[in-house]
């Protein structure tokens, strides 16, 4: 069967190495971009020169109407999907719990919780075999600051974490006779981008000593992980988690 990937912020970070992975391990992988699509082009035009198939796809994952439209054209251009990773993710400036108001709470949740749960929403209607689907298997791109909660930082982000995981625990049981296996991958400190969302881009320098292993991770080495939970290897594995945490 074809292997066709979604990756929702696919164009930068943990995504964009995912998608580079998915692309070199025979998947057509679908880029999502929210804002930056030279950053998406980028990430395609990679995968291309290497060898494998991908399709830029743009779409704000916390829009109702733009996540129909990026299934959409994945059905279209790339096919029935068979991978989801829900990696599209914000932060925002680090803050106090007594300093957020609803308006940021709503933003971060947007995303990271509702954006999350449309898009495995459209991926169990194409996957799964009540709809006629060949199944498929779903990852949602967590954090360790689920299970620490982020004091002093970010609590409503960590929450949003905490939500999600949820989430892979009760779909995975829901659509576990359906052909569809979900899990997560709980990130640590990773060099990306995302700490700058908190006014911090350095912010794996000033806490990597907090990590076991003393040093922050490489978005290649979350990819691994997410595209070991995809693939056949990990056929009896849903509902599970991996902590690419350094140990923390
Ligand atoms: P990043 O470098 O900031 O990249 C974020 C990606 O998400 C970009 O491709 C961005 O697209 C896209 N995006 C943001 N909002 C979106 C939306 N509403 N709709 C569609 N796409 C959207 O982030 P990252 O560090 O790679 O994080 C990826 C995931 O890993 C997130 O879920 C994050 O919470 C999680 N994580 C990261 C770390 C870490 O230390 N980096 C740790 C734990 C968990 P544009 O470029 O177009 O804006």
């Amino acid at each position: 069967m074809k292997k066709v990937m979604l990756i929702t912020g696919g164009s930068r970070g943990i995504g964009a190495a995912t998608a580079r992975l998915a692309g070199a391990q025979g998947y057509a992988v679908a880029v999502n971009y929210v804002r930056d699509r030279g950053a998406a082009e980028l990430v395609a035009t990679d995968i291309m020169k290497a060898g494998g198939y991908a399709y830029v796809v743009p779409g704000d994952v916390s829009r109702e109407a733009d996540v129909a439209a990026i299934f959409e054209i994945v059905d279209r251009e790339l096919g029935p999907l068979t991978a989801l990773v829900n990696n599209a993710g914000i932060l925002e400036m680090q803050s106090r719990l007594d300093a957020m108001d609803a308006a940021r709470l709503q933003r971060v949740f947007a995303t990271n919780v509702t954006g999350a749960f449309l898009c495995a929403r459209e991926a169990v209607r194409r996957m799964s075999s009540l709809y006629g689907g060949g199944g498929g298997a779903i990852v949602n791109v967590s954090s360790g600051a689920a299970r620490v909660g982020s004091p002093g930082e970010y609590i409503d982000y960590a929450a949003t974490k905490g939500a999600l995981d949820t989430m892979t625990i009760g779909l995975a049981k829901e659509v576990a006779t359906e052909g569809i296996r979900v899990n997560g991958v709980r990130a640590g400190f990773i060099y990306t981008d995302i700490h700058a969302l908190g006014g911090e881009p350095d912010r794996v320098e000033r806490v990597k000593d907090l990590v076991p292993m003393k040093r922050g991770g490489q978005p290649g080495e979350v990819a691994a992980a997410i595209l070991w939970l995809l693939s056949d290897e990990a056929s009896y594995v849903t509902g599970s988690f991996i902590d690419v945490t350094g140990g923390r």
